[in-house]
């Protein structure tokens, strides 16, 4: 009878914000609890990390050991004992595990904590401590990764995220699964070599919408390499997190190949280089506030809902996603069918839901963290239109089927616009996320919500227009403003006039 292979797999991921004060602690993961991927068996069937890992495991027929995979909105660093608590957990459990044959870590790559800057490499360096230098270790990132030399080392199989919006977290766990399988077979041995260039930014931040760009160009050249060379096992191109101020934040190309070769790096580094070509290209553009609105009042209603796309206050890279400088400025202009939200206000959801539905309210929303980049609250006043417990189903193609909330929720309509206050900092990222509060994001007139990239898989098909704004928040779009220590230098575009 044909033994099993036993594999542990994890998932710890977080994208930390240097520059945020909010430092990320147990009560912003969820999935941390063990227990929690045998507890929810909807997740097989999910388009998740976790399906990936689960549908992989059960048709190489595997042993798996996969207790949780935690995962957290973009936000200041971990503090120590958060981190301390979700490694520690990984590490008991992996030793409760006994021997296994491999590991397959899904993380995101540019985590860091009040300890450590680069926390995926401290999770490795603990997990090769357990299982010895032998035993295969595969990584799952997400393509925002700062990915260090450490990892490198430790890792015998990396690849990331294709696609920004990150439709393809399923595809990603998938392959990283059966690359690990080869190598536990022995029918490959994987090595990890990577490539850094001197930028803290570049390849259009992973964004593969539409057909051009740079990303796709890459990942085209990638698919290519893969399919002439056997031994190359994968390629992949990391955008990096530019807010986290890490010595090695900022693209990389990372191979991995089967063996010791030189012509890995070769690989990593000329995909690199021709990262390096475009460094400049950004595909969007951000308005003012002012313009934006002014943009609104003279746009035709049409099929589909204008966007206004609050940018620099997008929990997706760290903000903390309750500015309301575009708030307030919808509400004086009071255009017609205006929805604003999510805004992340614990306080102001708490009150409209005490009041109830059909209630009249007045009450100030958001502006309650760092007010800098958020704002000052903003009065609103109006009657509560529904309440929601915040529960959704993923239906777009954003980790479709999972469970996603925005804890107690609720609508409030102020004349012409309706402000929909959370209590949890998601950022908008499926339609459902509107449909539990009795509103049909197509029929919607002006849409203003706080999204980076993601929401773009379920919106853009239905907007008439995006407008990007830039409403001072937190996920700057002139990030050399932020006083960067940590970071190599030079490094462009700090230091614009760095040459390779
Ligand atoms: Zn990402």
């Amino acid at each position: 009878m044909e033994v099993k292979l036993k594999v542990f797999a994890c998932g710890i991921s977080h994208e930390s914000h240097s520059f945020s004060k909010r430092y990320t602690t147990m009560e912003d993961f969820c999935g941390a609890e063990v227990g929690y991927v045998s507890s929810n068996p909807h997740l097989v069937s999910s388009r998740s990390t976790e399906g990936g890992i689960l549908v992989a495991a059960r048709e190489k027929s595997w042993e798996l050991i996969f207790p949780f995979c935690a995962r957290a909105t973009p936000k200041g660093p971990l503090t120590s004992e958060t981190f301390e608590r979700l490694s520690g957990q990984l590490i008991d459990e992996l030793r409760k595990a006994g021997h296994v044959d491999g590991v397959l870590l899904a993380l995101h790559g540019a985590m860091f904590s009040e300890a450590y800057p680069d926390c995926e490499g401290e999770i490795l360096e603990r997990v090769r401590g357990v299982v010895g230098q032998t035993v295969p270790i595969a990584l799952a990132l997400d393509l925002h990764t700062n990915f260090t030399d450490r990892m490198a080392r430790l890792a015998d199989i990396t690849t990331s995220f294709r696609t920004t919006p990150h439709i393809d977290q399923w595809e990603t766990t998938y392959r990283a699964a059966g690359l690990l399988d080869d190598a536990m077979h022995g029918r490959t041995r994987p090595k990890v070599y990577v490539s850094r260039l001197p930028m803290l930014a570049g390849f259009d931040m992973g964004r593969t919408v539409g057909s051009g760009g740079p990303m796709n160009e890459l990942l085209g050249k990638a698919r290519e390499i893969e399919a002439m060379d056997d031994d190359v096992l994968d390629v992949a191109l990391n955008a990096g997190y530019y807010y986290g101020d890490v010595f090695e934040a900022g693209p990389s190309v990372t191979v991995t190949g089967n063996g010791d070769d030189d012509r890995f790096q070769a690989v990593a580094d000329s995909l690199m280089r021709a990262g390096w070509e475009s460094r400049d290209y950004v595909s969007i553009e951000h308005v003012s506030v002012t313009d934006a609105v002014e943009h609104a009042q003279c746009a035709p209603r049409g099929s589909g809902p204008l966007i206004l796309v609050d940018y620099t206050d997008g929990p997706a890279g760290g903000a903390d996603g309750d500015g309301t400088r575009l708030l307030s400025a919808l509400l004086e202009a009071n255009l017609a069918d205006t929805v604003v939200g999510p805004i992340f206000d614990p306080q102001a959801a708490s009150l409209a839901v005490s009041a109830g539905v059909g209630k009249q309210i007045e009450l100030e929303v958001g502006g309650r963290g760092d007010q800098t980049y958020s704002g000052a609250p903003v009065r609103v006043s109006g009657v509560v239109r529904s309440i929601s417990d915040g529960n959704y189903v993923r239906k777009g193609p954003y980790s479709t089927g999972t469970v996603g909330s925005l804890g107690e929720s609720a609508l409030i309509q102020d004349n012409n616009v309706s402000v929909l206050v959370v209590s949890k900092r998601m950022q908008p990222e499926d339609q459902e996320q509107y449909r539990i509060f009795g509103i049909e994001p197509k029929k919607i007139n002006i849409l203003a919500c706080k999204g980076i990239n993601h929401f773009r898989a379920d919106f853009e098909p239905i907007a008439r227009e995006l407008v990007f704004v830039d409403t001072g928040g937190l996920v700057a779009v002139d990030f050399k403003k932020f006083p960067f220590k940590n970071v190599r230098r030079p490094i462009w575009p700090l230091d614009p006039d760095v040459t390779i």
